[in-house]
């Protein structure tokens, strides 16, 4: 099991706006067809918009519920999954899908992943596949920790 939690960019828009982060590329289909926004200031009021306590961590989690992405409004999003690999790989593809969208939102209408493709998606995943493994090695030579992968 891991999380992260992440302020990228290109994610915001979709916490404010009533514009739905939708899967739109082959790599963004973990995020499921519905992604939820969880609004801290539906059940808290104002506040400085961080989670500051078990309530608000929990009202956070239940808004995740099973699925592998929240959007956190003005603030960024939270991610769980299986592994370290997983959340590495959403906290890549989360903020490249939403610049996907975003591009597509400005020169018109948007055809997101189906249910079906989402599903053929993610049942071909493989968390330990030779192409996840190449991906996991070039994030971590990314990031400066090539020397840790062996
Ligand atoms: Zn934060």
């Amino acid at each position: 099991m891991a999380v992260v939690h992440a302020h990228a960019e290109a994610v915001l828009p979709f916490t404010v706006t009533r514009t739905p982060l939708r899967p739109v590329i082959h790599s963004g289909s973990f995020m499921g067809a519905e992604v939820p926004v969880w609004d801290i200031a539906d059940r808290f009021g104002d506040t400085n918009l961080l989670v500051t306590n078990m309530d608000q961590g929990r009202d956070l989690a239940q808004c995740l519920g099973r699925k592998n992405l929240a959007l956190m409004r003005g603030h960024g999003f939270a991610a769980a999954a299986r592994s370290l690999v997983e959340v590495v790989r959403m906290s890549v593809y989360t903020p490249r899908n939403a610049r996907a969208l975003l591009a597509a939102l400005a020169l018109g209408e948007v055809k997101p992943l189906s249910p079906g493709e989402i599903d053929a998606r993610n049942a071909g995943y493989k968390p330990y596949s030779p192409e996840t493994q190449r991906a996991w090695e070039y994030w971590a030579r990314r990031a400066g920790c090539g020397d840790m992968l062996h």
